[in-house]
Parts: C-alpha cells; structure tokens; sequence
C-alpha cells in the first residue's frame, strides 16, 4: 500500500518526521527553557542587591556583604547553570537533527528509486538537487537551533512578563504597551491577503531561478555547441527578473507595516520615561521607587531579544515549510512498483492499442490515438520529424508515465500489469545521451548484470567494440571515470552498449545517437548496435534514415500521431513525409561527403 502522508504543517509535520527521536528534541526544548530561566534569574536578584544598596545609602545605614551573599550565590549559581542547560539542549537538539535528518535522507532516497522515471524527466535536476540538499538542509538548521530557540522565546518573555508583575504592575503594563502595540500591527499587516500569496511566490521565483542556473552550468557544453548562449541566457534572465520583480513587491507591501512594527517594539524607553516621571513625582521616596525604574529599564532592554527570536523563528518556520511540502510531494509520488499484479513476461512482441497521452500540465498529446504491433525478433526504427513523439512511445514503453487511453501490451500482457522491476528487467535502453557514473569501467559495464563475472564484462565490451580503447588506458578495466570526464560521447556510448549486451534483455530500445559524428566512432557505433540487436524485439528511435533502410518495419510519426508504417521501400511509395525525409537526409549526406573530397583534394 502507498503510504499517504498527514496533512499537518510547520512544526507538527517536523515533530511527526522526528518519529522515534521526538523524545531527543523535547528534551532539548525542555533544557532551553530551563536555560531561559537560569537567563532571568540574575535580573531579579541584581534588582534585589540594588533595592538594598540604595535602601541602606538613603537612610545612611552600612552595607555589609552578609545582608546579600544569598542572592549574590543565586545569581552566580544561576549564571553556572544557564551555561549548563544551554550546551545540553545545544548537544541534544544536534544529535536528534542529525539522526531525523540521516533517516529523512534515507527514505527520500529509497523513495527515489521507487517512484516512477518520468519524475525525473519532468522535473528539473536543480530542483530535485535542491529538495535533497538545501531543503533538507534548512529543515536540518530548524531542528537543530530554531526548535529549541522556539522554546526559549516563549518561555523567556512569558517569565519575564511574571517578573515585571511581581515587581510592579503599573511600571509593566506601562512597559508592555508598545510590544502590544506592534503585536496589534505586525497581526494587522500578515492579515492582509496577498502576503501568504507574496511568500509562496517569492519562494517559487526563487527555485525555479535556482533550477535554472544549475541547468545552465550543467548544459553549458551542450549549449556551447549548439549556439544557444543566448536562448539559455535568455531564461536565466528572465527568472532572475522574476525573482526581483516579487522580491520588490514583497519588500514594498511590508514596508508600512513592518517599519511600524519596528518602531513601536523597540519603544519601551519611550514608554517608560514619562511613567517614571510621574512616578517619581508622587513617591514618598526616591529610595523605593529607583531600584524598580533601573530595574525596568534593563529588563525591558533584555525582553526585546527574545521577542525578536521569536520573530525570527516564525519566519524561519514559513520557510521550512516550503521545503516540507516540496519534500511531501516527492514522498507522495506514486511508486510504479506497486502498479503492476505481478504477471511475468514471457513472450516480446509489443503493441501499442489506440494509445494517447499527454505530459502532465500539457494540453496537447504528445501521443495521439497511436496503435502499432511489433513482432518478436524484429528490427523496427520510430523515424519523423523533431517532437513527433519518438521519445516519448519509447518512455510509455517503458511505464515512466501512465497512459491517458489505451493500453500498451507486451507479449500480450498489459504493462500496467507487470512490476516495475519485470518490466526494466526484459528491457535494455540505450540513451542518446549515456550516463557513466564516477566509478572503474568495469563497475560501469556490470552495471547491465550484477551478477557478471570479469569475463563476460570483457566479452560485452568486446562485443560493444570499447574493448581496446578501454585496453589502452593505463589502467585498463580498473581505470576510474566520471561523466564530465574521461571518455568521449561516442565512447560512453559504446560502453552503454557493452551494460546493454551484458544485461541481455529480449527487447532494446536505442535512441540514436546524432551528437558523435566522426566517421570511425560512428562505425563501431552502428556495429555494436547489430551486434546487441540480434534475435531481439528492437526499437530503434533513428534520425539518419539511411542507418535504418533494412528494418523490418519502420514507424514514421508526426505531432504525436502514427502517420505510416511498412518497409522502407513501401513508405517511399505511400508516403510522402518519408520520402521527403530520406531527400533530406541523402541531400545532406551528399553535401557532408562533397565537402569531405574537396578536402582530401586540397
Ligand atoms: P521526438 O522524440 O520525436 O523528438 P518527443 O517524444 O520528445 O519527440 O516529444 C513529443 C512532444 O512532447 C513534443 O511536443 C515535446 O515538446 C513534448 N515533450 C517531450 N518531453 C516532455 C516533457 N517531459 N514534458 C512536457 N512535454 C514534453
């Protein structure tokens, strides 16, 4: 069963996380307000030193130390242990966030490989590398500091108002009034209705802005060579715009209220003076009414702190609740495992039966009433125009997405029907673009078999024809590479291929490469290709025609729909779109090759 999360938010949704360590964390909070009031203690003892000192100066009596060395111990005892509780809840708090935050990575991660591919095709790297580190990382920051300071921001002004009480009740309603006053604003401004909408705005302008960069840097290659610098940049800055544009609105609805807010919380002075003007004026005797203005006038000074974390801490809260939604979408997604009743594969001809489907949030079908059938053991190319929905039969194929009509079967059995693990199991894709993961060859190449041994890893690179540039690196097998460095495209492709032999599936789905166009690489490309596709249900996605003209059948497809299929010498008597399509590509063939003699002429 897919667990469906609570709705609950902020701190609950925090507490709810924390499972098992909640104890940790509310020890913590419990020692932070013990520290709060080891923090208050001393201002009412030196209040109380003070009383006497000015007591006994106005009546000329002596002052021995005797009369205080009570609150004098008190107030150092106090002083000893507000260190105390403060480095216990700081050590607690820690631990705790550091154990809820390892197993909230954890399940995001398991959860990860879980849900369903078309996630991540979907959603931005950057935002999904912003969810796993920042979003976490912030969460992980609350727990550690601002629980705790939540704790101690209500203790410590609730303690201090009781002492302003017991001290005197005029001077603290007198010195409560301003705080109240900014209450009464700060409410009054977060009432307004757009604020909620300001926030959640300026928190998605920010993320999107974020994704972006991190696409642009990462595609900076890509984006070089094809000339698109200034699209791309186009993008970054027209988020960045957008970032700005809700800061400035942001900053502009607040300014009133909170530069109001501002001035009346920080006025307790203003408040006091007259008060204790008055005060003075109708006192029997200084000597009783000074201690308790002093007395104010620093306490009042110390309560704006707490007060402000407390502000702090609330703002802090509405950002990590952004972060806890996003991670709740994410543990949300349903997991593509539990799709399917657990028939097996057992035979690999494919159809597809009236399917359609559009990508989420499109309005359009990026697959329109498409049906086909592929015999087992054929060879079968997906050729038309950019955008005409190759891809996207291949990643339905695969159940990275849900089809919106329709159904696409596999040796008869529905897709839907069949575990996700089964399905990726019988088939081996190779991208355009393959992935090498930061690890030695040979890691990378077993990755199509765990189970094989250093033979049979040979004998796929062999077959993949990456045997002997992988033999000429210094370290051969063993050497270590990463996707941004190491290996060519054409390479990484080869050794793509080699997991794909290794892995031994009954149907290959190849998206072919267009970016590695020298002669030798694309040679051994398409020789590898043959060599992994024989007796196996292929789809081949192909945009040079000449490298599919054998196929059994070719599928051309136009703005989502299937609009011919048959043999390549059928097609170019039915259909006008390929033929079209095999003029352009043997006119620009004939343009490359002319362009080759003249250079070996010269
Ligand atoms: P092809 O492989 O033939 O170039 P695709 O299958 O990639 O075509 O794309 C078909 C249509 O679906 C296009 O209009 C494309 O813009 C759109 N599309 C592809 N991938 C996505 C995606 N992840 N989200 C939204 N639309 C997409």
């Amino acid at each position: 069963m897919n667990k469906k999360p609570k709705k609950k938010e902020g701190i609950a949704r925090l507490m709810e996380l924390a499972g098992t360590k909640r104890s940790g964390l509310t020890g913590a909070c419990i020692l932070s307000v013990l520290s709060s009031v080891c923090k208050i203690v001393p201002y009412f003892t030196i209040y109380r030193i003070l009383k006497k000192l000015i007591q006994c100066y106005s009546a000329g009596d002596s002052f021995t130390f005797s009369e205080v060395s009570t609150l004098v111990i008190v107030t150092a005892v106090s002083a000893v242990l507000y260190g105390i509780f403060a480095y216990a809840s700081a050590m607690l708090s820690h631990g705790a966030a550091f154990d809820i935050l390892y197993e909230l990575r954890m399940e995001l991660m398991e959860k990860m490989g879980r849900i369903s591919s078309g996630y991540y095709t979907a959603n931005t790297q950057g935002g999904i590398k912003k969810l796993l580190l920042e979003d976490v990382e912030q969460i992980e920051i609350f727990i550690a500091h601002s629980m705790c300071e939540v704790a101690a921001a209500v203790a410590t002004p609730l303690l201090t108002i009781i002492v302003l009480f017991m001290v005197d009740w005029r001077l603290a309603i007198v010195s409560l009034l301003p705080i109240l006053c900014s209450f009464v604003i700060l409410a009054m401004a977060l009432k307004k209705p757009d604020g909620a909408r300001l926030q959640k705005a300026m928190a998605e302008a920010k993320a999107k802005m974020e994704g972006t960069v991190i696409e642009y840097i990462h595609g900076m290659s890509v984006i070089k060579i094809f000339g698109g610098t200034g699209n791309a940049f186009k993008r970054y800055r027209t988020d960045l715009n957008s970032f700005t544009e809700t800061v400035r609105e942001t900053a502009y609805y607040n300014a009133n209220g909170m530069g109001l807010y501002y001035a009346f919380f920080g006025a307790q002075v203003l408040f006091l003076l007259p008060a204790a003007i008055v005060m003075l004026g109708h006192a029997a005797s200084y000597a009783q009414v000074l201690p308790k203005i002093l007395f104010f006038l620093v306490i009042c000074a110390g309560l704006k702190e707490p007060l402000e974390n407390m502000m702090n801490v609330s703002v802090d809260s509405t950002k990590i609740n952004v972060g806890l939604k996003r991670i709740d979408e994410l543990l949300a997604e349903p997991e593509i495992e539990l799709v399917g009743s657990g028939k097996e594969l057992t035979a690999f001809d494919i159809s597809f039966e009236n399917v359609s489907f559009a990508y989420p949030g499109s309005g359009t079908n990026a697959c329109d009433h498409v049906s086909f059938r592929l015999h087992q053991g054929s060879c079968n190319a997906l050729v038309g125009p950019s955008g005409g929905g190759k891809s996207t039969v291949a990643q339905l194929l695969l159940h990275f997405y849900e089809v919106d009509e329709g159904q696409i079967k596999i040796g008869g059995v529905d897709i839907k029907e069949v575990t996700h693990s089964e399905l990726v199991s019988k088939i081996a894709y190779v991208f355009q673009d393959p992935f090498v993961f930061h690890d030695t060859i040979e890691n990378n190449i077993r990755m199509g078999n765990e189970t094989a041994t250093f033979e049979e890893v040979r004998a796929a690179a062999e077959a993949a024809n990456i045997h002997e540039t992988i033999q000429a690196l210094p370290e051969g097998y063993q050497t270590v590479v990463s996707d941004d460095g190491g290996l060519s495209g054409g390479e990484k492709q080869r050794i793509s291929i080699a997991r794909a032999m290794l892995k031994n599936a009954p149907i290959i789905v190849l998206d072919e490469a267009t970016a590695y166009a020298d002669a030798e690489n694309e040679a051994k490309i398409q020789e590898a290709f043959s060599r992994l596709s024989k007796g196996k249900t292929v789809i081949m996605i192909a945009h040079r025609l000449k490298t599919i003209q054998n196929s059994d059948n070719i599928l051309v497809m136009e703005s989502g729909r299937l609009k011919a299929a048959g043999r390549h010498d059928e097609l170019m008597e039915s259909c006008e779109l390929y033929r079209d399509m095999v003029t352009a590509n043997e006119r620009r063939d004939n343009w490359t090759m002319g362009k080759e003699t003249e250079h070996d002429e010269a």
